[in-house]
């Protein structure tokens, strides 16, 4: 007999379990408790025991969350103000900030912080640990955590979101059924908050569907973060000490720059972004990362070391111009979903926080009201344009769009952005998405260039990305189709191995795409080792013809990050 489809019902459905969603949950919680005690001594309506929950792709919530990370704990402190008695997970509160421009092998040190990398009290995290965190007090609070149940679909009804369905168990990889073969659930709710963060599967289909919700708005914009944890020699730096840095090994078209945070007991956390809307189609995100590690900066303090962890991920960097309309009838949308990080603080888990909160609130006010529709939900909007989170996000509103013609330009407009509260150089200004931006070889090049070899690395100190993606926890049941769809193969074969070199063997971070060229000097193709796949999205965002598709592999799979 063929399984049957679950239906469950839901009172409000969190899709995804990062800090925003949870953070809403857990409000959504108190706030229904609070309601419930003052209708109860004031004799009015009480609302049953409600059913919340939070679905999630990874094995675990914090296992596919990864950033830097400093935290500013404002939201935090409102959310849970005895979060430090309740065992908050912090690595560090931040008591020295440096930033430097790097050379090959020089830095000089900026003589001040700017003041949105000034950190002085935030906390150093590990988002992945603070996303557990919060995932067991969701619970304590009686949320629903569906681990292992990816969002596969948006479910809609005449312009009302109605749920999700979550993604098929057991399917083969040519696709057919196997004996464990579990069709996905379809969970309904009045209210569906969408927090898959960057680059979200769901979100990018919802945008398709309904581009009245990005009319007007530039479109998302994303960098992509490689980092590693190691374990370093005895005192190398201090817990809470905080390192920007500028310049190498990054050109200056492209946009980016480092980090290197100081952790509890001797691990630090180092890492590069990259904007992903480089020029270059030669440029290799992790092979920059690698090379960054060279730097005698770096080395001094991981000299003697283990790299312990590896991963990646993108995060939004449009910020204030990208957000898109934040509610429809039956949704609202919070934290990286909806473009909330700020790129000029390099910072978004505590917006993200807020933004949950508030979503948290608009639905308590929908659910007295009995009006799920976008009206009944627009306290949500309303809150945010008249918070802190709009005046932070309107202040570098400018930000990263002023890099859009190189390095200098872009610290130019952010001077003038700091001293004019966000304008800069010019407001508004545009930007493109960033595979757009990249250019052919011909064009970056002036010519014709073959594509360059692999870089070595020592294995010691460098490492090559499979051995790298080790330290990632990496999995995938390798027997289901391929998450990671390429809509027309033919442009690999002709096009795009001709006019970029086939850049996706270089911009992804887990050597998921594998050029193999026929003996005979025929075509080749591109082999995608699925299995390998971190789900950065850096591919959905990058690859320069928008042919590839990432969509959700069967639940459970991807990264297993640990104090990431
Ligand atoms: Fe990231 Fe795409 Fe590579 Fe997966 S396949 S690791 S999403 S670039």
């Amino acid at each position: 007999m063929a399984a049957e489809r679950e239906l469950l019902e839901v009172d409000v459905l969190f899709v995804g379990a990062g800090p925003a969603n949870l953070s809403g949950a857990i409000h959504l919680a108190g706030l229904i408790k609070k309601h419930n005690e003052s209708a109860e001594a004031s004799g009015a309506d009480k609302f049953d025991e409600p059913f919340i929950a939070v679905i999630e792709k990874g094995n675990e919530p914090g296992h596919h969350q990864l950033s830097g990370a400093v935290l500013d704990p404002r939201s935090l402190t409102e959310l849970i103000p005895d979060h430090i008695e309740k065992g908050c997970p912090i690595e560090g509160i931040v008591f020295k900030d440096d930033l430097y421009f790097l050379t090959e092998k020089g830095k000089a040190r900026v003589p001040f912080t700017p003041p949105p990398l000034r950190n002085h009290g935030s906390y150093v995290v590990s988002l992945g640990e603070l996303t557990k965190w919060l995932a067991g007090i969701a619970e304590e609070e009686g949320v629903e955590i569906f681990s292992t149940f990816p969002g596969a679909e948006i479910l809609e009804e005449e312009g009302r979101i109605t749920g999700v369905r979550t993604a098929d168990k057991g399917i083969d990889k040519d696709g057919n059924e196997k004996p464990n073969y579990q069709p996905g659930a379809d969970f309904i709710a009045p209210v569906t908050v969408l927090g898959e963060g960057s680059r979200g599967s769901l979100a990018k289909e919802l945008f398709a569907a309904h581009p009245e919700l990005i009319e007007g708005r530039n479109p998302m914009v994303y960098g992509v973060g490689i980092k590693e944890v190691w374990k370093t020699k005895p005192g190398r730096i201090a817990p809470g000490h905080v390192i920007h840095t500028m310049g190498h090994p990054l050109k200056p078209d492209t946009y980016g720059g480092g980090w290197i945070y100081g952790m509890k007991d001797d691990m630090v956390s180092v890492g590069l972004v990259v904007g992903l809307d480089y020029k270059d189609p030669f440029l290799d995100p992790h092979a920059c990362f690698q090379n960054y590690k060279t730097h005698p900066l770096l080395r001094s303090i991981l000299e003697g070391g283990s790299m312990e962890r590896y991963g990646a991920k993108s995060m939004p960097l449009g910020g204030y111009y990208s957000m898109p309309q934040l509610a429809m009838d039956g949704l609202l949308i919070v934290g990286d979903s909806a473009s909330m990080l700020n790129p000029m603080r390099l910072k978004g888990i505590h917006t993200a926080i807020q933004s949950g909160m508030f979503a948290a609130e608009a639905i308590l006010a929908a659910m007295i009201a009995g009006d799920y529709s976008r009206s009944g939900l627009s306290k949500y909007e309303e809150a945010i344009r008249g918070s802190w989170i709009e005046q932070e996000l309107r202040s570098s509103r400018n930000f990263h769009q002023g890099f859009s013609n190189g390095l200098w330009t872009g610290l130019l407009n952010t001077g003038l952005q700091i001293a004019t509260g966000g304008r800069g150089l010019k407001d508004r200004m545009g930007s493109e998405p960033g595979h757009s931006r990249m250019e052919t070889i011909a064009e970056y090049y002036g010519g014709k260039r073959e594509k360059p070899p692999e870089e070595a690395f020592d294995g010691d100190y460098t490492f090559d990305k499979l051995t790298a993606l080790f330290k990632s926890g990496t999995e995938h049941v390798e027997d289901q189709p391929a998450h990671l769809k390429i809509v027309d193969p033919s442009i690999c074969v002709t096009r795009c191995v001709e006019e970029y070199g086939n850049p996706c063997e270089r911009f992804c971070p887990a050597n998921v795409y594998v050029w193999e060229q026929e003996a005979d000097g025929g075509k080749g193709k591109v082999r995608i080792d699925f299995a390998n796949c971190v789900h950065c999205k850096t591919c959905d965002i990058m690859d320069p013809y928008q042919v590839i598709q990432w969509t959700t592999p069967e639940g459970g799979g991807g990264p297993v990050y640990e104090e990431m």
